[in-house]
C-alpha cells in the first residue's frame, strides 16, 4: 500500500515478483482489491465509468496505465484516486 512522505507518494511493495509468488497475478490483484475497505471504494457505477474511460484511453496497456504505472482496476476502485490526466474528473464534471 502506498505511503506518503512529504508530497511524494511511494509504494513499498511494487515488485511484481512480490505479488506473484505462489499465485496467479490476477488473483494477487483481486486480493489487493478485496483488501480495500468498503468506505474507501468507488461506488460500482463510478468504478465501471472509470474503467470504460481507461478502456478507451491510448495510455492503457495490459491493464496498466502508462501515465502513472498503476493497474487501473485497482486505482479506479479507490474513490479518492484520480486519473493523472484528469479524464475521470472531466467526464464526471460534464455529467453534473
Ligand atoms: S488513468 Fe487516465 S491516463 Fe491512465 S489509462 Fe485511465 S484514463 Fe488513461
Amino acid at each position: 500500500m502506498g505511503e506518503t512522505e512529504g508530497r511524494v507518494r511511494y509504494c513499498r511493495k511494487c515488485l511484481i515478483r512480490d505479488l506473484m509468488e505462489g499465485e496467479s497475478f490476477y488473483v494477487s490483484l483481486k486480493n489487493a482489491m478485496d483488501a480495500i475497505p468498503e468506505e474507501d471504494r468507488s461506488p460500482q457505477q463510478e468504478y465501471d465509468r472509470r474503467l470504460e474511460l481507461c478502456r478507451a484511453c491510448e495510455r492503457l496497456a495490459e491493464g496498466m496505465c502508462r501515465a502513472c504505472g498503476c493497474y487501473v482496476e485497482v486505482r479506479a476502485l479507490r474513490k479518492n484516486q484520480d486519473c493523472p490526466y484528469g479524464r475521470w474528473e472531466a467526464e464526471h464534471a460534464s455529467n453534473e
